[in-house]
């Protein structure tokens, strides 16, 4: 009860920051999609506590994807592709606000394009997605029922072989992106960090760019930046996010 009430104090303080911004920037991961079915990498069920011969941190990296291509798909069709799911609560609120014009841009570590599925529409995806791939030889963009329904490595019709447009472990991110996500960052009024570990960089490292004093972060649970928020909501991304 009494951690419910401390909840319900937090969240009316939300409320009351969101209310009265027209800038607010959402930085988030794959704690957002976990509603929506989708596993993260680091919670108790999450995929690096699930067994695999290699961990899922080898697998989808470079050198791994490089040197073990078909193994690299076999996971990858298993775990990384679930395009069945429905955006949540936290997504669909996130759409609105940039509707209202309070919400400026959804910046991702996430590839599973649900922002975009519940109606964000400046979505800058530092990670890529799942849902596009293209040929490393000829540049021929495929969806991702061809990966779906291919087998092995999934070859483009001019024989190369066809890649997810996402960032790999061990690969750079796209410079544009990130300029684009400073950008949003440093003029924000409010930034809500959501549902990451903020385990993973240079990602990680763009939220130092924030320099206002609403700096809020939601998460299940603690982060390395907690200190330094200014509102610290404990719980569900999806929960929280339905109650505002
Ligand atoms: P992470 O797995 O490292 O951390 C997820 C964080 O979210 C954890 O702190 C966890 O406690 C929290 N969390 C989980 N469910 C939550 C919920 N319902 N409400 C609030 N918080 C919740 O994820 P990360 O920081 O995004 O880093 C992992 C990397 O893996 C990213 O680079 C991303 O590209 C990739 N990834 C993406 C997806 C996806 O697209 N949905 C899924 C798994 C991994």
């Amino acid at each position: 009860m009494e951690q419910h009430g401390e909840m319900e104090k937090e969240i009316e303080e939300l409320r009351k920051i969101i209310s009265e911004s027209d800038n607010i920037v959402f930085f988030g991961g794959a704690g957002i999609s976990t509603e929506s079915g989708i596993p993260d990498f680091r919670s108790v069920d999450g995929l690096y506590n699930q067994k695999y011969d290699y961990p899922p941190e080898t697998i989808l990296s470079h050198t791994f994807y490089r040197n073990h291509c078909e193994e690299f798909y076999r996971f990858y069709r298993d775990k990384m592709l679930c395009i069945d799911a429905e955006p949540n609560a936290a997504h669909l609120k996130l759409a609105e606000w940039e509707k209202e014009g309070k919400l400026k841009a959804v910046i991702t570590q996430n590839i599973d394009g649900l922002h975009q599925k519940a109606g964000s529409r400046e979505v800058l995806e530092l990670h890529g997605s799942v849902l596009r791939n293209y040929c490393e030889k000829c540049g021929k963009f495929y969806d991702v029922n061809y990966i779906i329904n291919s087998e092995g490595e999934p070859k483009c019709e001019c024989g190369g072989g066809i890649k997810p447009d996402v960032v790999l472990y061990e690969e750079g991110l796209s410079q544009q992106t990130l300029q684009k996500a400073v950008y949003y960052i440093s003029n924000a009024d409010v930034l809500i960090i959501g549902g990451t570990s903020l385990a993973v960089y240079p990602a990680a490292g763009l939220i130092d760019y924030y320099g206002g004093h609403k700096l809020v972060l939601v998460n299940k649970t603690p982060t390395p930046k907690d200190k330094q928020a200014d509102l610290v909501v404990y719980g569900k991304l999806g929960e929280v996010f339905g109650a505002l």
